[in-house]
């Protein structure tokens, strides 16, 4: 390790402690307007959200079941958080910047729930542990994790509940939601009202059983506003930008990222409209985050090499690709 990189290090051991924590205590149901704020921040400071699962961790052993009463608590997202400065129809930054997971992960099933509902019999509650950086999906197969965040939204005038994604995110569970991304979200009220939750240890696009390797555990994010108007939600990761919709079909879900996708080359990196058509057909891919909550949800990614050459005409302030 050089000189450098360990006094990197103690720098940011030393911000750590003294991060604000909200801890997994100080949940919310809905993305309400209504709801308190449990922590102010400024812009660009460090904080650390502590998350149940989307079970309130209500569900410990093979012998818990999720029972009716339980969906008064299901999706817990932790906040939310008021953001300093953060206006009506400002554009947020999340950079999630560490995500940590506890030691095993709950899978519940049932008969006729999620895409998969009339393969599964009975009720199942399956604990599969967490170890050196792997799910344990039984004695023969272990999977890498991919730690997500399935939560993720802002306040609405509404009082939306947190299983039900949307322009706001809140459940989009989008497997790209992971440390080292950044999520895009509009503020629609002041401060606007940021809650986080449902973290997956893994989860393959689709969610096709209703639930991923549920998990309680941490996130550490910095927000701030940006000067830019990129359409919302939106994913950034080092290799592309991925614009989120949700709706009642994936044909709906379809028409929103792509046309998302077509005003973000349009209107940002003043292409042509058929231009901007073309290289979405060439070069985008359209992705299914999930099929399985009240509203289903697509992405649409755009990888950002294609974008360098036209960096030069770029109609935002600040903005490196
Ligand atoms: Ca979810
Ligand atoms: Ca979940």
């Amino acid at each position: 390790m050089t000189d450098f990189s360990r006094l990197r290090n103690i720098f940011l051991r030393k911000r750590q402690m003294n991060m604000k924590i909200v801890s997994e205590e100080h949940a919310c149901y809905s993305m309400s307007a209504k709801n308190k704020p449990v922590l102010t921040v400024k812009q660009g400071e460090i904080f650390r959200l502590e998350t149940k699962d989307c079970y309130s961790n209500n569900l410990k052993t093979e012998k818990d079941f999720f029972t009716r009463e339980m969906w008064n608590t299901v999706n817990p997202a932790t906040g939310p958080v008021f953001i300093n400065g953060a206006k009506k129809s400002d554009i947020l930054k999340i950079e999630i910047l560490e995500i940590k997971i506890r030691d095993f992960a709950i899978m519940s099933l049932e008969h006729g729930s999620g895409a998969l509902g009339e393969f599964i019999e009975g009720q199942e509650t399956t604990v599969l542990p967490v170890k050196d950086g792997k799910l344990i999906f039984n004695e023969r197969l272990s999977i890498p994790v991919n730690p997500m965040i399935g939560v993720i939204g802002t306040a609405t005038e509404e009082n939306i509940l947190n299983g039900t994604p949307g322009e706001h995110g809140s459940n989009m569970d989008c497997k790209i939601i992971t440390a080292g991304s950044s999520v895009y979200l509009p503020v629609n009220v002041e401060g606007a009202l940021l809650a986080a939750g449902d973290i997956h240890a893994v989860m393959g696009d689709g969610e096709a059983c209703i639930c991923g390797a549920e998990v309680s555990g941490s996130i550490t994010m910095r927000v701030s506003t940006v000067p830019w108007r990129i359409p919302t939600p939106c994913v950034e990761t080092d290799g592309a930008f991925y614009f989120i919709g949700s709706a009642k079909s994936l044909d709906e879900c379809e028409k929103i990222v792509l046309r998302k996708a077509h005003n973000f080359l349009e209107n940002v990196f003043m292409m042509r409209a058929n231009e901007a058509a073309r290289l979405m057909s060439l070069v985008g891919d359209l992705q299914v985050c999930q099929v399985v909550d009240p509203l289903k949800t697509m992405r649409f990614a755009i990888p950002k090499h294609v974008l360098t050459c036209y960096s030069k005409g770029v109609n935002v302030q600040q903005k490196n690709i």
